[in-house]
Order: C-alpha cells, then structure tokens, then sequence
C-alpha cells in the first residue's frame, strides 16, 4: 500500500479525553478513530492488524475442528428471558421497537442464540461432539470505558461453543481449547507475559479459566505462581487460601493483568432452557454438555500495544504488524517504485511512504507506526551500497541489497 493513498494522517496529539495509552498511540497513528467512550472505528491501517489478529485466530479454531458461523447482533426478548439473563445481565443492551413494541436485545454473548440453533441439528449421541464459532461484534453497556479498545461497549469477539455428550468429552476438548489459546496468544505475541488464570465458576464447576496478560493497564489483579506458570485472579484468592490451586506454593507474585481471553464449561446451563437435548446410546433422553470459549480481538490489540511501544510510538509483534516493512522514499522516487514491486511480487506487505515531506517527518511517523522493518531509500543509501534496514526494536541500522532483505524475511 502507499501511504498517499490512505485518507489518514499522524497527529502529534492524542484527544484530551482518551485516557488510555493503548487507545493514544492508536488514533496518534492513525490506526482507530475515536466516535465516543468505548467506541472506535478501526481505519484502514487498524483494520490491517484486526486482520491479522483474526486470521490467527480463525486458523487456530479451525485446527481445533470447529466450523465457523455467523449469528445476528439483534435478538429477540424471549431468548433472553428463557434464561433469566434478561434482568440478570447489567451490560445487556435493550431496546423496543419503535413500531411493533417488540423488545430486543443487541448481543453481548451468543449462549441465547446457540443453543436453540443448534436444538435445530443435534438429536442422537452420533451428531456429538461438535463445535462452532463466529467472529463478531457484541455490545456491551459498559459502566467504565476508560481502558481505550481493551474496554469497549462495541467490540470483537471471537466466541466457540462446543456441545457433547458426557463431561469427559467437553474436558477432553477443554484441554484442547487451552492449548489453542495458548498457540493464539503466542502467535500474537503476547504469549510470554500471558498466564493461564484460575477463576470462579459457576454453578456446575469449581473454576474457569481465563487468559490475563501481565500489565499496568490492566483491571484485574493476579496471583502468579511461578512455578506453575498460572496465576489465580484475585476474586478466589482467597477461597484458595492464597495458595496455587496445582502445587500449594504460597510465594505468590502480585500482578495488575488484562483478561484477553477466557473459558468456561457451561454444563447444561445454557441446554436445560433451550431444551437441547440429544438421544444416547442406550435410548434415553440426555441434556447436552456445553463449553464456552472466547477471545477479545480488540482487547488483544490494545493489549500488544501496551505491551510493546516506546516513547517514539507503537512496537508491533511481527505476526500482528499491519505490514512486514515500511519503505520509506527519500527522494529516490523510481528506485523506491522498483523496490516496492520487487518486494510486493516476493508477498512480502509494504507500506511506502511515497508522501511530499521531509525526511524527519517520515522516520517520526514510522517510529509512531511501528512496522517491524524500516527500509530508507535515499541518495545516501545507494551511495552506501543499497537500501538502510533498521529493526524497529532496535537502533542500528544496515545496508543491504534488497535481494538480501529479500532472504531475511523469508527466513
Ligand atoms: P471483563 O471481566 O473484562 O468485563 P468478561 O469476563 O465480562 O470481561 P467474557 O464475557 O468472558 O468477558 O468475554 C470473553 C472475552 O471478550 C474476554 O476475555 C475479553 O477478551 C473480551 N471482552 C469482554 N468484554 C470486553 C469489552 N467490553 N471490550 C473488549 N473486549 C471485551
Ligand atoms: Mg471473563
């Protein structure tokens, strides 16, 4: 892509009324616009990252053998009271119909529409075990959105259901769910500070789990148990008594985390309203086993970003960085063309920098950006032997020919 073909521009400044760094260093960038509190557009450089962090995901669901679908954002009333969340669920946003007086719901998770979908497809023990999700928007009337797109009252979530016939089944896939998490969180890049995170259950189980990335941004406190490698979020600490729920240590680290992603088994709670229910080998009637699972892809965004910037700007992970290299034209117009095809046609992504404007300006909006790899082109340069490379998390920078920053990527 060249960057004088995108409508957005750097700001020196973040708006007076974002407080949350993640949410700064995006619109200072130009990767969201902010449309009110816990609202934001992604613009076309955000959207490039939001796709990345989809696909990732999407792979790693698919590996786990679920198909995707996409369910509505509007539902109706009755769904929501077959459950009792109509009343029970704070953040859920309704509304009545204008015309009909019909009451609605905009979702805040799926477990309502699910359910009675899948009531539709599921009878015997053979149609089980399956699993599906969707990657969609949910609407949540949020108290405090301060916390820039980790917190938002629209945002993304990727959300898998999965349907069984015994507990030992929905375990089994637990288990497999953990680990597809953990490849997600580590392909994103926020993998090392991410722990696995004891957490309360509901009425069927003792824990559930939950995905918290260690930062000073984040809303919730945990106990890290470094041993284990797992943390227990505050709310049971001290049902534990302040120990691991896996060793027993007791020298547990204090940490303010980010819950990125979290799962659940559900049991029957969500099959026994809906009435989901599948025929077992012997011929009686049995409730389907379910389990949840999602992930907040705009959580996850704003949490890399926290995670990895400087003073001059945002840091991407290479998995998740809108582009692999930023090319920045210094006055060397039909060269930077030439690269810029050349690299193109080797699938590598560039952003070009093919903008009127001074040298300064560009290496100050490429810092901000933050695309893994900056490549100058200038009469410098090429007097040097080829193009400048300069890793973003680093400060020296070295010529090579763009053959050679050809093999370094494809490495
Ligand atoms: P929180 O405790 O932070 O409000 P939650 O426990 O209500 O989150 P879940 O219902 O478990 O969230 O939703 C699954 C995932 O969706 C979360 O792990 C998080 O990554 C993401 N998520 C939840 N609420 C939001 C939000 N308001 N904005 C962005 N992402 C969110
Ligand atoms: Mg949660």
């Amino acid at each position: 892509m060249k960057q004088s073909q995108l409508f957005t521009k750097t700001r020196k400044d973040a708006p007076k009324d974002e407080e949350a760094l993640n949410a700064q260093l995006l619109i200072r960038a130009g990767y969201v616009d902010k449309v009110m509190a816990g609202v934001y557009t992604f613009l076309p450089l955000g959207l490039k990252v939001f796709k990345k962090v989809e696909n990732i995901i999407r792979e790693e669901m698919e590996a786990l053998g679920a198909s995707e679908l996409l369910m509505p954002s509007l539902s109706p009333k009755e769904n929501w009271t077959k459950t009792g969340r109509w009343d029970s669920l704070d953040n859920l946003f309704r509304f009545t119909s204008f015309y009909s007086k019909n009451e609605y719901a905009l979702g805040a998770t799926h477990e309502e529409i699910v359910s009675p979908t899948l009531r539709k497809f599921v009878f015997s023990y053979k149609d089980l075990p399956t699993a599906t999700f969707q990657i969609q928007n949910k609407f949540r009337d949020e108290k405090r959105a301060k916390s820039g797109i980790l917190r938002g009252r629209e945002f993304f979530m990727k959300d898998l259901y999965s349907f069984h016939a015994n507990v030992e089944d929905l375990d089994e896939y637990y288990e497999k769910a953990t680990q597809a998490y953990v490849n997600v969180f580590n392909r994103a890049g926020i993998g090392e500070k991410t722990y696995l995170t004891y957490a309360s259950g509901g009425s069927f189980t003792k824990y559930s789990h939950e995905f918290q990335t260690v930062t000073s941004a984040g809303e919730d406190t945990i106990y890290i148990c470094e041993k284990c490698k797992i943390a227990i979020n505050d709310e049971i600490i001290e049902d534990l008594e302040h120990k691991c729920p896996r060793c027993g240590n007791a020298q547990l680290r204090t940490e303010k985390a980010v819950e990125v992603g979290n799962i659940f088994k559900l049991m029957t709670k969500f099959s026994a309203p809906f009435e989901l229910k599948y025929k077992d080998q012997d011929g009686s009637e049995k409730e389907v086993i379910m389990g949840c699972y999602g992930i907040g892809l705009n959580r996850l965004m704003g949490t890399a970003v926290e995670l990895f910037h400087d003073e001059k700007g945002i840091v991407w992970p290479e998995n998740i960085a809108p582009f692999a290299v930023h090319l920045l034209n210094l006055g060397q117009d039909e060269e930077a063309e030439k690269i810029y095809a050349q690299l193109s046609q080797n699938g590598i992504e560039v952003l070009l920098d093919d903008r009127d404007a001074s040298a300064g300006e560009k290496f100050a909006d490429s810092d901000l950006i933050g695309i893994p790899l900056r490549v100058v082109i200038s009469k410098k340069s090429i007097e040097a032997g080829g193009i400048e490379v300069r890793r973003r998390n680093e400060s020296e920078s070295k010529i090579m020919t763009v053959e050679e920053l050809i093999n370094l990527l494809k490495k």
